[in-house]
Parts: structure tokens; C-alpha cells; sequence
């Protein structure tokens, strides 16, 4: 209306120009100032078959509120969670995909659930523990959630480090394939490594090394333990950097408070550590001076081919007590049949847990994880009612898989990958869902893992109704790629999209949007700030959620197959099911 106005009143002025004095011409029209999206959330919201704002935000309210504790597995908040999934998901329309007694063949299923039951083995260490470095007779004490963290996977209530030599093998990284080896001529069995997060090229962005700035997978802390237990090490502790590892040592302390969940030994048999856990860096830099060692040097050693590990001298000692409780978790999973090709599927993944609480933090103790990832969920909830209400309903089937255990190591998805309930070579794609931000409408759309696969062409189509463009990640070095549950399916050979608003605001530009994400990373990412904000702007996540239904709908009613590029480490995984695809 206010455009209107602007544009009729330049014509009543010339209309009655000839008789009056002439005037200063009149100002052009503004450009029509940005308009946000807002939400007021109104008691007993009744939910549309459409994607609204306000459904939108009803779900995300709901599910981050204090009530559901910060949705922890196996807590209150998980049947809260649970129950609510539940309910929305019959409301909505779609069926339990979960056969009682093996995969279901074909849906309607006789014997299924929504729930799939995901056991898991929950580790509690005791806040009060202390391990002890002693370098030549100097001893170090370092205490739980200050100068370090720890923790157990072995299942064992009482670990014992008893003066285990301390090696610093770099990067830690063992990567055959890029001649590239920091254990080479080290044997750490039974030795505590002291390793780097992030990988080789990191430091100085040497594009030849690891991609450079960009992460790979060699640079995740899940995957420095792994390697290190490969190795046959006893512990391993990841020196702390807030830039290599993207985030704060805070970040670090909140994770590994409270209980610590892994899948028991029979789901994941991989080799375990009996120890891990991180160093702060002012610890690390302490061990290093004590060592007669300069850090500085060492870490800029470790960023070069030709690496080393260095013994340091040093001895760690301490005993980890721990309560153990064998527990589970659920994944939820829920389809709409397809109508022509049942058993091809699109599959969209999310994970709905969350850190739970904190009662140490006495101020607000519960990390809501309104962000991360309540919009994820609220957006599945979202796209299965526009799916459900469709007249035309989808070819393929489409499947929701709400994960647990995400912010665990991805471990739901690891065990549905493992147990699927539908199957992996038919699935067309994956379209993950985690921490959709709030920045407004922006011009593009940011892909995590660029140019992997051809949902990302797919994408760029979708894209063009919005005038928008698909766009790399702006911080390729904090490796998304292989942060949430989309690479489980990956690793599986499933081309996965991990693709989320962008960075380039319509109206305000890209200094906005960084200050947005800078706020919530440094505020609250895997904090308790992170919860429902009356304020937020619901005009680019509409566009968004639309984006996703629209790829998975065009996905669910064509025959296409997209594939792996030619370079992706996962394409060898998926042509070798290329036959049950013809
Ligand atoms: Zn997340």
C-alpha cells in the first residue's frame, strides 16, 4: 500500500500544474524499504496444510521451550520430544516407517512404529577428576571443565592412566592416499598422543595440502580419536585453538559436560581409546615450555610435509571414574508412500536432540537449542504437511528421519545408515536440515561440501523461482560437510545436500548476514541463549523451507538418479550399487 501511494501522487501533481506556479520536481521514490517477517505467537495456534511463518514458529517454540529440558536423549525431553513427533506426524499424515519385525516390505506396514529404537551407552565422568602430566619431576595438575576435558567410551568405570608417555604426533592425520602419515616411524601403543585439530594446510592456507583452509574430514575431532585408537594409543588429547576448531573453549566445556552417549561395542566396533578428551591451549602451550619445546615452532612443524612426532617427555597420570548406564534412544521415522515408485525414496534428515541441561549453570541451565536444531525439525513438520496436502501427491515415497543422538558424534544416523528402514541404493537423495539461521531473505543459498554431488544442480533450478543462486559455505575450514547427519549417508554412498540460507542479504548486503552468525556463534551455539527470539525475521526462512520441499518434491516425482562428482570420495561407494538403480 505505501508503494502505491508514493507512485499516485507525482500524477495529481501534474495533473494540477498548468494553473499553479511550477514546483521543484518531485524526489524519485524510494527504492521500497526491506520488510521483515514477524511472528506473534498466538495462544491454541491451529497448524494449516501450508508452510507458514506461524506454524513455523509455534513448532520451534514449543520444542525449544524450558519444559523439554534441552530434549537430551533418554531424559524427559526425549519423550517430550518424542510424543509431540508423534502426534504432529499422524496429524500430518504420514505413516510409521519402522518395521516391528524387520524392514517393512511396502507401506501402509502392518507391524510398524514411528520409533526406532537406537541403544546406547551413557557415560557420566566425574567433574572432579584431575590428570597429571609430570615432565621430569615437575608436575602439572589439570582440572576437569579449566585446563582440560576427559572422558571414556571403554564402557569401564574406572580407567587408570599410569604414567603414560605423552607424543606429539601434529595433525594426527593418516592419509594414505595424500602420502601423508604424522604416526610414521611412532609406535604410541599404550602412549597418550597429543594432537592438533583441524588438518595439514590449515595454518598457512597451503591449497595444496588438505584442501587448504577448507577442512576435510582428516580434521575433525571424531576422527583424531579414531585415528589414534587405530594406532593403538591408550589416550588422546586434542589441543584446543578457537580458530582451527571454529569454535570456543567454552563450546568444548558445555559438550563434554554431563553424560557422554555412544553406541555400545556391538553396533560400533571400531577400535575404542581408553581416554579422550581435549587441552585448553594455555595447557598445551604450559606442556610444551615444560617439555624445553616452543609450541609456536612445533605447530608450524607439524603444517609441513616431512612431519615428525616428537616424544615430549612427559608422563600423564590420573584415574577417570565414570557412571555407566546402558540406555536408548529413538529415531523417529515416518513416510509418505510414493505413489508410483514406493520403494525409491527422497529422505530427509534432521536431528531433533539436543545438550540437554547443565545444573551447574546456575543462571539458565538449559541449552534450548532453538536453532540448533528445533528449526530443522519445524521445518520437516513444515514440508511433510505441504507434501501431505498436495493434490498431487509425490512418485517416490518420502521419508522424514528426525535423528538422536546427532550432537553425540551423529550416531542415530550412524545406526540408521546400519538399520535402515528403507533402502540406501533406491534413495534417490538426502536433504539434511540443522541449524537453519534466521538472516532475513538473502540472494543465494550456501552449500556445505561445494560441488559433491548433483543435488547441488537440482538446487540451482529450484533456486531460479527466488532469483536466487546456490553459493560455496563462506567458511569451508569449519568442515560442515561432515558435521551433521547427511555425511552418514554420504559415507553410505547416498548423495547428500547439507545446503542452508546464504550469506548475501537482499537489502542489507553480506556484512549483515556475517554479523548475524558471528553473534550466534560466539552467543549461542551449544549454549543457553540459544532459544526462540520474538524478533527474528521469518522472511528468508519461508524462502528457505520452500526451497527445501520444492528439491525434494521435484526429486520425489522424477526418475532422476543424481551422482557424485567425478572427485568425491564417495563415489566408488555408490556405483557399486549401480544395478539395483537400472
Ligand atoms: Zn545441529
Amino acid at each position: 500500500m505505501l508503494r502505491r501511494a508514493l507512485i499516485v501522487l507525482p500524477i495529481l501533481l501534474a495533473a494540477c500544474a498548468e494553473s499553479e506556479p511550477p514546483k521543484p520536481a518531485p524526489e524519485a521514490p524510494k527504492p521500497p524499504e526491506y520488510q521483515p517477517l514477524k511472528v506473534t505467537l498466538k495462544p491454541n495456534h491451529e497448524f494449516s496444510p501450508e508452510i507458514t511463518a506461524e506454524d513455523y514458529a509455534q513448532h520451534i517454540f514449543t520444542l525449544s521451550s524450558d519444559e523439554y529440558e534441552g530434549r537430551d536423549p533418554g531424559t524427559l525431553g526425549e519423550r517430550l520430544t518424542m510424543n509431540y513427533l508423534e502426534n504432529e506426524l499422524r496429524r500430518i499424515g504420514f505413516l510409521p516407517a519402522v518395521g516391528v519385525d524387520g524392514p517393512c516390505k511396502a507401506f501402509p506396514c502392518e507391524h510398524a512404529s514411528f520409533f526406532q529404537r537406537v541403544p546406547m551407552v551413557s557415560t557420566t565422568t566425574d567433574p572432579a577428576t584431575t590428570l597429571t602430566i609430570d615432565v621430569g619431576g615437575q608436575k602439572q595438575t589439570l582440572a576437569m571443565g579449566k585446563e582440560m576435558v576427559i572422558g571414556t567410551r571403554s564402557g569401564e568405570n574406572t580407567v587408570t592412566i599410569d604414567g603414560s608417555e605423552l607424543v606429539f604426533v601434529g595433525y594426527g592425520v593418516n592419509a594414505p592416499e595424500a602420502e601423508w602419515n604424522d604416526y610414521a616411524g611412532v609406535d604410541v601403543k599404550g602412549k597418550t598422543v597429543v594432537v592438533m585439530v583441524n588438518d595439514p594446510g590449515f595454518l598457512r592456507q597451503d591449497e595444496t595440502l588438505f584442501k587448504g583452509k577448507a577442512m576435510t574430514y582428516y580434521g575433525r575431532w571424531t576422527y583424531k580419536f579414531e585415528e589414534a585408537a587405530r594406532q593403538g594409543a591408550k589416550a588422546a588429547l586434542i589441543i584446543h585453538d578457537t580458530a582451527p576448531a571454529s569454535y570456543g573453549w567454552d563450546v568444548v566445556v558445555n559438550s563434554w559436560g554431563g553424560a557422554q552417549h555412544d553406541l555400545p561395542k556391538s553396533e560400533d566396533p571400531e577400535p575404542r581409546l581408553a581416554a579422550q578428551g581435549w587441552l585448553s591451549l594455555d595447557a598445551a602451550k604450559n606442556l610444551f615450555t615444560a617439555a624445553g619445546l616452543d609450541f609456536e615452532a612445533e605447530r608450524q612443524r607439524a603444517d609441513q610435509r616431512g612431519f615428525t612426532a616428537s616424544a615430549l617427555s612427559a608422563q600423564l597420570s590420573g584415574t577417570i571414574q565414570s557412571t555407566i548406564t546402558n540406555n536408548a534412544s529413538n529415531n523417529v521415522v515416518a513416510i509418505l508412500p510414493g505413489t508410483e515408485k514406493p520403494n525409491e525414496s527422497v529422505l530427509y534428515s534432521m536431528h531433533w536432540d539436543h545438550l540437554g541441561k547443565n545444573e551447574e549453570l546456575t543462571d539458565d541451565p538449559i541449552f534450548n537449542g532453538a536453532i540448533d536444531n528445533a528449526t530443522g525439525v519445524a521445518s520437516a513438520l513444515e514440508i511433510a504437511a505441504a507434501f501431505a496436502a498436495s493434490p498431487e501427491k509425490p512418485k517416490r515415497s518420502v521419508v522424514l528421519l528426525f535423528t538422536t543422538l546427532e550432537e553425540s558424534g551423529l550416531l542415530g544416523s550412524r545406526y540408521f545408515v546400519k538399520h535402515p528402514a528403507v533402502p540406501l541404493d533406491t534413495m534417490a537423495g538426502v536433504i539434511n536440515m540443522d541449524a537453519n539461521p534466521f538472516v532475513g531473505r538473502v540472494r543465494d543459498f550456501s552449500v556445505a561440501g561445494w560441488d559433491q554431488n548433483g543435488l547441488q544442480d537440482l538446487l540451482g533450478d529450484v533456486l531460479k523461482a527466488q532469483n536466487r543462486v546456490p553459493s560455496p559455505e563462506s567458511n569451508p575450514e569449519r568442515g560442515y560437510y561432515f558435521r551433521s547427519d547427511h555425511f552418514n549417508f554420504a559415507r553410505a554412498g547416498v548423495p547428500a545436500l547439507h545446503a542452508g540460507a546464504g550469506d548475501d542479504h537482499v537489502a542489507y548486503g553480506r556484512a549483515f548476514v556475517e554479523e548475524i552468525n558471528r553473534k550466534y556463534d560466539e552467543v549461542a551455539y551449544h549454549k543457553p541463549p540459544d532459544e526462540f527470539d520474538p524478533e527474528w525475521d521469518y522472511a528468508g526462512s519461508m524462502e528457505d523451507i520452500n526451497v527445501y520441499y520444492e528439491l525434494g518434491r521435484r526429486l520425489a516425482n522424477s526418475g532422476e538418479w543424481p551422482t557424485w562428482r567425478e572427485a568425491s570420495e564417495f563415489r566408488l561407494t555408490r556405483e557399486a550399487s549401480d544395478e539395483s538403480r537400472q
